[in-house]
């Protein structure tokens, strides 16, 4: 949302998950405690331990994680994907479609 109002759509910001809080990347993906619950523990599980940053910060670990060429990198990056992506479809379905997280 606080992309769509950059380009001067005229949308409220409010998050989806929360309203509470603007809706950013950030927020959507890796500050709503829910979502950030669910990368912190797809990263433990893939065992790396480090904290979870911004938007900017978690797209830059994914690509350093592609580039791998051992360990854990191919998980971890399809796993980042993975997550954006279920997090996103669901933001989706409860915006346009009703649906509840
Ligand atoms: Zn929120």
């Amino acid at each position: 949302m606080d992309r769509l109002q950059r380009f001067g759509l005229d949308v409220p910001n409010a998050c989806i998950f929360c309203a509470a809080l603007e809706e950013t990347l950030t927020h959507l993906l890796f500050d709503y405690p829910i979502t950030n619950s669910l990368w912190s523990r797809m990263l433990n599980w893939a065992g790396e331990h480090t904290p979870i940053g911004s938007w900017q910060e978690e797209v830059a670990h994914a690509v350093k994680w592609a580039k791998q060429s051992s360990g854990n990198g191919g998980i971890l990056s399809s796993l980042f994907a993975m997550v954006v992506t279920v997090i996103w479809r669901e933001m989706n379905l409860m915006r346009f479609q009703g649906g509840q997280f």
